[in-house]
């Protein structure tokens, strides 16, 4: 937990659509709370859901979130943002939806190119396994009745089952395919 007696308490970002939450983002997470004392989870893209790309909701990330990082000693801020029209603009849309943070982490490139062009710190932490820790893999697994499970945390394979998500996704893919 951060000492507020400190007075300056070291902030991270990250921000990702978790679609869903898998292990490759935990890895991240974890790397970073030995980095600063808090964390700031940005949950883009909230406003989508429903969509083979976007199957969960903005609640949904939260759930899945919060139940992996349970253990988590740092304060975690988990915010869900809407997308903008405008790429030039969503920096500073972003910066009035969440606490000051110091330091970002992404390997998303327009994420880094429009951070660093304000001259905000952008670090870029290793990938973990991106061959199978990726949301489209594991998109692609629920759909194909593959073993997905071992690619998310356990709490979050239980948010997953708890909303039928696998079913929906087939449905939304059932649907997509008939129009
Ligand atoms: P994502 O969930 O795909 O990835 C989140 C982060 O995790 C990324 O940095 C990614 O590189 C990393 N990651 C993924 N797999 C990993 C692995 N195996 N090991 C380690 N790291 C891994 O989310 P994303 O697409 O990067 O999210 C960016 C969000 O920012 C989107 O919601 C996007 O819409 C939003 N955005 C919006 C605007 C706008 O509204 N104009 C502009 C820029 C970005």
């Amino acid at each position: 937990m951060a000492n507020l007696t400190q007075g300056y308490i070291r902030r991270g970002l990250y921000i990702g659509r978790f679609q869903p939450y898998h292990l490759g983002h935990q890895a991240v997470l974890r790397k970073i709370s030995e980095e600063v004392a808090e964390i700031v989870i940005v949950i883009g893209s909230a406003q989508s859901s429903h969509t083979m790309e976007n199957p969960f909701t903005a609640g949904e990330r939260i759930a899945m979130i919060y139940e992996a990082l349970s253990d988590l000693r740092n304060r975690c801020y988990v915010i869900p943002l809407e997308d903008v029209q405008r790429n030039a603009v969503w920096v500073s849309h972003l910066i009035s939806m969440v606490p000051r943070f110091d330091t970002v982490y992404s390997n998303n490139l327009l994420v880094v190119q429009l951070f660093s062009e304000v001259g905000i710190v952008v670090r870029k932490p290793p990938m973990f396994r991106r061959d199978v820790y990726s949301g489209t893999a594991i998109r692609k697994l629920m759909l194909d009745g593959g073993n997905w499970r071992n690619l998310v945390p356990v709490p979050v394979a239980s948010v997953i089952e708890e909303i039928d998500g696998v079913t929906r996704l087939a449905n939304i893919f059932e649907e997509d395919s008939t129009q």
